[in-house]
């Protein structure tokens, strides 16, 4: 960390964006604006499907592909979620999507970014380039950012790998997926998005902010692969069990 930076925070310690305290001592590194304890209570997403990320049992073992992947093979390759979606994180999400509180997005991005590292490379070669889950033109200009956009901009920096900000459009204003059944969220997404130009990416990674049942970016891999993508990940802040 510069020395100017240094200072600045030994004299203001910034406060943890969950519990409002001091941060004595924070979570995995000084960029990231959440304590230690706030962070080791947080719901992280360590059991899971090894390809879709959604929340398993803590018992079971890593690597297991869930029921839903092996009846209906996803067409992204990998998929990674930080946190499932409960508790806190569901707070922490809403403030940083309808609360206008877009300087979240740091300390998020900062989180994924550390996940990224240790998680992703080491299994595979670097994507090359970002896509976050675009948002429809009348929905940006309501909000005036997209959350998955502001996360994006921190991996990127951290990475090198650049964002593809013109890469895919969405189409269609679709209706929210809140509150939609997986069958009905996935005719809803159908044909959302517009490939605008994926110049000759091979490996894209797609940020999302909160993975619901995956027809979003199921969707947008599609898309993408239809263009001549051959491999898409994704890593997304949560990813909320299934409800059936
Ligand atoms: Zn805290
Ligand atoms: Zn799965």
């Amino acid at each position: 960390m510069e020395l100017a930076q240094k200072l600045l925070s030994s004299l203001f310690p910034s406060r943890c964006i969950l519990c409002q305290q001091t941060v004595q001592k924070p979570a995995v590194n000084q960029s990231i604006e959440i304590c230690l304890d706030c962070y080791q209570a947080l719901p992280h997403n360590d059991s899971c499907c090894v390809q879709c990320a959604l929340p398993l049992p803590e018992d079971i073992e890593n690597g297991v592909t869930c029921g839903r992947c092996i009846k209906n093979r996803p067409l992204f390759d990998y998929s990674h979620s930080l946190f499932r979606y409960e508790d806190e994180v569901i707070k922490l999400i809403h403030q940083l999507k309808f609360g206008e509180k877009i300087s979240y997005a740091r300390s998020i991005g900062e989180m994924l970014f550390v996940m990224f590292e240790n998680e992703l490379l080491p299994e595979q070669e670097k994507p090359d380039c970002i896509i976050p889950v675009p948002l429809h033109d009348k929905r940006l200009r309501q909000r005036g950012y997209n959350q998955s956009t502001e996360i994006a901009r921190i991996i990127a920096k951290k990475t090198a790998i650049p964002i593809a900000h013109d890469a895919v459009v969405r189409r269609r204003n679709t209706m929210t997926q809140t509150g939609l059944k997986a069958k009905e969220r996935q005719n809803n997404i159908k044909g959302a998005f517009d490939i605008v130009d994926v110049k000759n990416y091979k490996h894209v990674l797609i940020i999302d902010d909160v993975v619901t049942t995956g027809s979003t970016i199921n969707e947008l891999a599609r898309a993408l692969k239809l263009d001549g993508v051959e491999r898409v990940g994704v890593l997304s802040i949560a990813r909320a069990p299934v409800k059936t």
